[in-house]
């Protein structure tokens, strides 16, 4: 080569090569190729840079130690000393001083690339050159040191971020090309699409991806970055979830980072099931339910109703014995089976209308329920809850055994109630519960008079809570005469509550209240103390001698320290044990080996009578009596009351007097209001008598009067 070939300067103006006066930057090029060196001259002139251009790697370092370049573009294959000897000579020679080196590399040449790289160039084009990317990677090269420092520790940063992740990326051209692909074969099911270098991105995703794909990459270009589009496959068998990311990486390329979300997203799906799923029969739980309504109802459409219906199988559990909790499982997967065919779209057309949509769901082991949306009228509701009900009630085949359900449904809609589901499941589960006339006995809607009913107990709560803190209850008495003598045998102690606001309540009333609010034991024990200190008071008098029958209910009866503390209360008072007596209902004697029993047997021992009350009315095996501590048996007064209409009435009577015969049990009729049934009674050979015809239930000082008087009355 000639000399006069060694160099040629070049730019747009003809301009030599003396010291730039202007601000076009000043651009050193080493190639062998001449084509290729006059190419560069005229391309990048184009972009305002003056380059010189040298044949060889040795001129280059020549040219640098006389020259200030801003930037030198070096061939990596060079004759005699290649690109890569020169830029790392350049380093060692001019340091800190060294301008930003740029290799041009073969296409696809990655080791070239990475030797870059390691001799400390700043960048690397691929050859043949692409010149308005090497213009925009020298324009960045170029940028005043203090942002190009940030770039470039940011540029390392991400450098060392990528080597060190062992998630997969993409290097992509403008074009959406890929130019480098790391770790895509680790990515799950990657035979539903497939990076490859050469390939333009759109073309290696899914049909359904590549909106999403370009709605990121159109981010891209506007923001510089496209933040996270996820590629994904719901499907059982192939799930996957990909994030992608792209960001803008160096000049003209950009870095699509994808992250395997798969794991993470399998694992969200499985919480999801767990928090909102039945795992038995697979409905939504509760929560889900409640989801579900708020999600379906329509905020603008004021007229668009929703309900929820709640199914309680009363006898759910009854079948455990029989079947086995896999039978109880088999129950509650045919309930939802059946409540998810009559949530059918095309059923709830039928009945409510086109619009309405349904969902079904498991609350608890024996709970189940229905909520519903769409503009359907409560009569239509009304329907569909009761015939759903008769088809939940139709015999069910399980592995050769047939069931009956027996299962009540409330109905909570939002014209009664609002639109919050929350409220909605409530108030059905109170519509089962405070129950009105105007509905079968097993559909229980929710109205103005549930509500109403509601608040009046909630009242009563309060006023009863109060007057049990104040000791404002009282006892009455009421005579329990002998059947033939008609004299005075017992006494039954009977709770009255005067209320301030409410006036007169019944014990039938508020003794059920008391224990559904956690008040009966405090009342129970209010009653043994008015009844023992009535027994002090009594002392010396006639009615000092008689027993008192005690109600206890079974919550009261089965606690722990019952036993001693009725002694304790005895002791206190100096009152013998054979003055008491306890009535209890046949419901506590059931469960043999319960703490009532255990109880009673001790209070048996100790001298304290007891009762079973409203006998008949209950379980009424007799079997069971011989076994457990009684002493008396009291026939119901609805059998006493109808004895001379039911001819059942008289017979159930009649049997029950035998078994206490039989049993040595004293059997008293109670309820007894004319001489006629006192007469049937006494004849059937029942021993003692209680109702209004000897004596009603009265203060304390009255009752000796009143048994006289029904010895009087009865005599005359
Ligand atoms: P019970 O133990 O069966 O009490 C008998 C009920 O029948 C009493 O109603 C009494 O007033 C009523 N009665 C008595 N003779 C006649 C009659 O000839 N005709 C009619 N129609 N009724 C008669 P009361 O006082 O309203 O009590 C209702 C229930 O409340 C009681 O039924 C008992 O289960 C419960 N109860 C009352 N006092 C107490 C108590 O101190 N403790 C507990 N745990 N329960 C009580
Ligand atoms: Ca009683
Ligand atoms: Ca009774």
């Amino acid at each position: 080569m000639k000399s006069g070939e060694l160099t040629e300067i070049t730019s747009n103006a003809g301009e030599t090569g003396e010291k730039n006066t202007s601000s076009r930057y000043k651009i050193l090029l080493a190639d062998d190729d001449g084509s290729f060196r006059t190419l560069a001259s005229h391309a990048l002139g184009r972009f305002e840079y003056d380059v010189l251009t040298v044949p060889d790697g040795l001129e280059a370092i020549k040219r640098t130690t006389s020259q200030h370049f801003d930037a030198i573009l070096l061939d990596a294959k060079m004759p005699v000393i290649d690109g890569f000897e020169v830029c790392s000579k350049l380093q060692s020679k001019l340091g800190d001083h060294c301008p930003p080196i740029i290799i041009s590399t073969g296409l696809e040449d990655d080791e070239s690339v990475n030797r870059a790289f390691e001799v400390g160039a700043a960048d690397y084009v691929h050859k043949p050159v692409n010149w308005t990317v090497l213009a925009g990677k020298l324009k960045y090269l170029l940028m005043p040191p203090s942002s190009q420092h940030q770039t470039n520790l940011l540029e390392k940063d991400i450098h060392r971020v990528i080597s060190a992740s062992t998630g997969a990326h993409l290097v992509l051209d403008r074009e959406a090309v890929i130019t480098a692909v790391n770790g895509v074969t680790a990515l799950p099911h990657s035979a539903t699409y497939s990076f490859k270098i050469g390939s333009c991105l759109f073309e290696c995703v899914s049909r359904d991806s590549v909106s999403k794909i370009l709605d990121g990459w159109q981010r891209l270009l506007k923001l510089g970055e496209s933040g996270p589009v996820l590629l994904a496959n719901h499907d059982d068998t192939n799930p996957y979830v990909l994030e992608l990311n792209f960001v803008e990486f160096r000049a003209n390329s950009i870095l699509c980072l994808i992250n395997d979300c798969t794991g993470h997203y399998l694992a969200e799906q499985r919480i999801f099931d767990l928090a909102f799923l039945d795992q038995t029969t697979g409905a939504g739980n509760r929560e889900h339910l409640i989801n579900w309504v708020n999600q379906n109802i329509s905020a603008l459409d004021v007229m668009e109703n929703c309900a929820v219906l709640r199914g309680q199988i009363k006898n759910y559990f009854d079948h455990e014995i029989r079947l086995g909790r896999a039978g109880l499982d088999a129950i509650a997967v045919h309930v939802i089976d059946r409540l998810n065919q009559w949530c059918s779209e095309q059923n709830l057309q039928k009945y409510l209308g086109e619009s309405t949509s349904g969902f079904v769901a498991r609350l608890t082991e024996d709970e189940v329920a229905m909520g519903l949306v769409g503009n359907f009228n409560v009569s239509a509701l009304e329907k569909f809850a009761q015939d759903l009900l008769n088809d939940l009630g139709r015999p069910l085949d399980l592995d050769a055994n047939t069931i009956l359900l027996d299962i009540e449904l409330g109905l909570a809609d939002s014209p009664h109630v609002g639109r919050n589901p929350a409220e909605l499941l409530n108030a059905a589960s109170l519509a089962m519960k405070v129950p009105n006339k105007a509905f079968s006995d097993q559909l229980f809607c929710f109205n103005e008079s549930v509500r109403e009913q509601i608040r009046l107990q909630a009242n009563m709560e309060r006023y009863l809570h109060r007057d049990i803190e104040q000791c404002q209850l009282h006892m009455a008495y009421q005579p329990k005469v002998d059947a033939t003598s008609l004299k005075l045998v017992g006494i039954e102690a009977l709770l009255r509550w005067n209320c301030k606001e409410l006036g007169n309540v019944s014990p039938a009333v508020f003794i059920p209240l008391a224990e559904q609010c956690g008040l009966m034991s405090q009342l129970s024990q209010m009653v043994v103390q008015l009844v023992l200190d009535q027994l002090v008071a009594w002392r010396g008098t006639a009615t000092g001698e008689i027993p008192v029958a005690i109600n206890v209910s079974g919550s009261h009866l089965g606690t722990n320290n019952f036993v001693c503390d009725l002694a304790r209360e005895l002791n206190q008072r100096d009152i013998e044990p054979h003055l008491i007596e306890l009535e209890v209902t046949e419901s506590v004697m059931i469960d043999g080996q319960n703490r009532a029993i255990k109880n009673l047997q001790q209070l048996q021992e100790q001298g304290i009578k007891i009762s079973v009350d409203d006998f008949g009315t209950g379980y009424s095996s007799f079997s069971y009596l011989r076994s457990l501590p009684v002493d008396a048996l009291k026939i119901d007064r609805s059998f006493v009351q109808n004895i001379h209409v039911d001819p059942k009435a008289l017979a159930i009577a009649k049997a029950i007097i035998t078994v206490g015969q039989e049993l040595s049990l004293v059997v008293i009729a109670e309820g007894v209001e004319t001489i006629t049934q006192l007469e049937t009674l006494r004849d059937l050979g029942c021993h003692i008598i209680q109702g209004f015809f000897t004596g009603r239930p009265v203060m304390p000082e009255e009752v000796i009067s009143e048994a006289e008087s029904a010895l009087f009355a009865a005599a005359s």
